[in-house]
C-alpha cells in the first residue's frame, strides 16, 4: 500500500472540470490531488465550442487568457442554412456573434477538448495541485469521512481527503460509487462527430447549422485549416455512421446542396474519429452525499445539440469553488445552493435541448414544413424562442419562458 499525505481534495477526472477546479483550488492555497485513469488526453468527440456565457465562467475562474494565449480560437457569425430556407435569404440574415460583445460577453471559443484538458491539468500543476495519471481500481466511500483507493504503477494507494469530486464525465464511476441516482431522457437521435484539417477555403469566422435530408449538420472553425463539424441523425438511421469507411461517409455527407462552400469542409482531411453518441439528457436530483461532490458530466449533462457542456461544467467549477471557500465544513449543507441552481439550470436547458431537437433533428416533409412554420412565427412574436439561452446563458431569460407546454405545441405542428 502506498502512503501518501492525504490531502484536503481528491478530484477523479483530469478533464475540463477537474482540471479546472483543481488550478483554482490550489491557487485558493487548497492541498488538492487529481487522479486520472488515462496517460494522454486523446480526442474521443467531446464539445470544443464554449457559448459566449462559458466564456465568461473562465473570464470568472481567471482560466480565460490562459486559453487564449494556448490558441483559444473566437469565432464572428453564424449562419442557419438547411432545406427549409433558401441560401441567400439564409446569408442576408447571419447572426454577429460580435454583437455579445454589446451586453458584455465574448463570442464563442473553440479548442480541442484534448488541447483544452491538457492546459487545464498544467495550470493545475503550476498553481501547486499533485497529478496522478493511469490510476486504475478505483474505489470511492463517501461519508462524513471518504475514503478513495486505486492503483498506479501495479500498487494499491489509499487516501482519507476531507472531500472527493466526481469529475469523471459521463460514465461516471463515482457517482455510481456515491450512489447517486442519475436520471435520463429517452434517446431522440444519434450525434456523430469529427475533426477535420485542411479546410482552407472555408471561414474561420463562420459557424454554420441546419438540416438538410436526413441530416442536421454543425461546423465549428478553430483556425483556418480545422473544423469540428458534428451530424445529427435518426436513430433508424443507426448504422449510417459505423463501420471502417465512417468518415469517408461522414465527410460525404458535408455535400451539402444548401451550404454554398460546403465542399471545403466535405473535402477536408480527418484529424481524429468518428464517434457517435445518444443525444440524451441525464441529470441527477443532488449531485452529493456526504463525502463527495459531482460536477460536470458526471452530475448530470445536457443534448449536446446545444453544445452546452463545457459552460454547465465551468459554471459548476465557479460555484463550487465559491461554496467551499465560502463555508469551509464542505458538508452536505455547503453545497445545497449549488444543487438548487443545478436543478433549475439543467431544466431550463433540457427544454431548449429538446426543442432544437424536435425542430432540427427530425426529418422528413413534414418536419421542414414545421421548421418553416415555426420560423414565420417566431418571426411575428408569436412562438417562444429560446436560443438565446445557449448564448448568454439560461437564468437570463425570464423562467416562464421555459414553460414544457412548448415542447407539446412543437409536437402538434
Ligand atoms: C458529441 C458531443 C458533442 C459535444 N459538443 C459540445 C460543444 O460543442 N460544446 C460544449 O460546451 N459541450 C459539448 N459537449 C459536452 C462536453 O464535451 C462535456 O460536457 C464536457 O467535456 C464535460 O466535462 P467533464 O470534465 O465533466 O468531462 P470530461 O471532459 O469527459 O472529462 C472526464 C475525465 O475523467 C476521466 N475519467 C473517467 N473515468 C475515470 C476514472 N474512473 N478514474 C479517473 N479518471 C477518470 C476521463 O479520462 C476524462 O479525462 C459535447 C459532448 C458530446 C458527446
Amino acid at each position: 500500500m502506498g502512503t501518501h499525505t492525504n490531502p484536503e481534495v481528491v478530484i477523479v477526472g483530469a478533464g475540463i472540470g477537474g482540471g479546472a477546479l483543481a488550478t483554482v483550488l490550489a491557487r485558493a492555497g487548497i492541498a488538492v490531488t487529481l487522479l486520472e485513469k488515462s496517460l494522454v488526453h486523446v480526442d474521443q468527440v467531446r464539445g470544443e465550442w464554449l457559448a459566449p456565457w462559458g466564456v465568461a465562467e473562465t473570464q470568472r475562474l481567471g482560466l480565460y487568457e490562459a486559453l487564449l494565449a494556448a490558441g483559444g480560437h473566437h469565432l464572428g457569425r453564424h449562419i442557419s442554412y438547411g432545406d427549409d430556407i433558401d441560401a441567400a435569404t439564409a446569408e442576408s440574415q447571419p447572426l454577429d456573434l460580435m454583437a455579445f460583445e454589446g451586453l458584455g460577453f465574448k463570442s464563442p471559443l473553440c479548442m480541442r477538448h484534448p488541447v483544452m484538458c491538457d492546459l487545464l491539468d498544467a495550470e493545475a500543476n503550476k498553481s501547486g495541485a499533485e497529478l496522478i495519471r493511469g490510476v486504475t481500481d478505483l474505489q470511492v466511500m463517501p461519508g462524513a469521512a471518504p475514503e478513495v483507493r486505486f492503483r498506479h504503477d501495479g500498487v494499491e494507494h489509499k487516501f482519507n481527503p476531507r472531500i472527493v469530486i466526481g469529475a469523471d464525465g459521463r460514465n461516471s464511476t463515482v457517482r455510481a460509487q456515491a450512489g447517486i441516482e442519475q436520471h435520463r431522457d429517452p434517446t431522440h437521435h444519434l450525434m456523430a462527430g469529427m475533426l477535420v484539417d485542411g479546410t482552407t477555403g472555408w471561414p474561420a469566422d463562420l459557424q454554420i447549422f441546419g438540416t438538410e435530408a436526413r441530416i442536421n449538420f454543425l461546423a465549428f472553425p478553430q483556425s483556418s485549416e480545422r473544423v469540428r463539424l458534428y451530424i445529427c441523425y435518426g436513430i433508424d438511421d443507426k448504422r449510417r455512421f459505423a463501420g471502417t469507411d465512417n468518415q469517408a461517409r461522414f465527410l460525404d455527407a458535408f455535400r451539402l446542396a444548401t451550404v454554398p462552400g460546403s465542399q471545403h469542409l466535405a473535402n477536408g482531411v480527418p484529424s481524429g474519429p468518428c464517434n457517435s453518441y445518444g443525444n440524451e439528457d441525464t441529470w441527477t436530483d443532488a449531485p452529493y452525499v456526504p463525502g463527495v461532490v459531482l460536477i460536470g458530466d458526471a452530475a448530470g449533462h445536457n443534448d449536446p445539440i446545444i453544445g452546452q457542456g463545457l459552460s454547465i461544467t465551468y459554471r459548476d467549477v465557479r460555484i463550487v469553488r465559491d461554496l467551499m471557500l465560502e463555508n469551509r465544513s464542505w458538508t452536505p449543507d455547503t453545497f445545497r445552493p449549488y444543487a438548487e441552481e443545478r436543478r433549475e439550470r439543467m431544466r431550463r436547458l433540457r427544454l431548449a435541448a429538446s426543442t432544437f431537437s424536435i425542430l432540427n433533428a427530425e426529418f422528413g416533409d413534414h418536419a421542414r414544413e414545421r421548421r418553416m412554420r415555426v420560423r414565420e412565427e417566431r418571426m411575428r412574436n408569436s412562438f417562444p424562442d429560446v436560443t438565446p439561452a445557449t448564448f448568454v446563458g439560461p437564468e437570463v431569460l425570464p423562467a416562464e419562458m421555459f414553460d414544457e407546454t412548448i415542447l407539446d405545441r412543437l409536437r402538434a405542428i
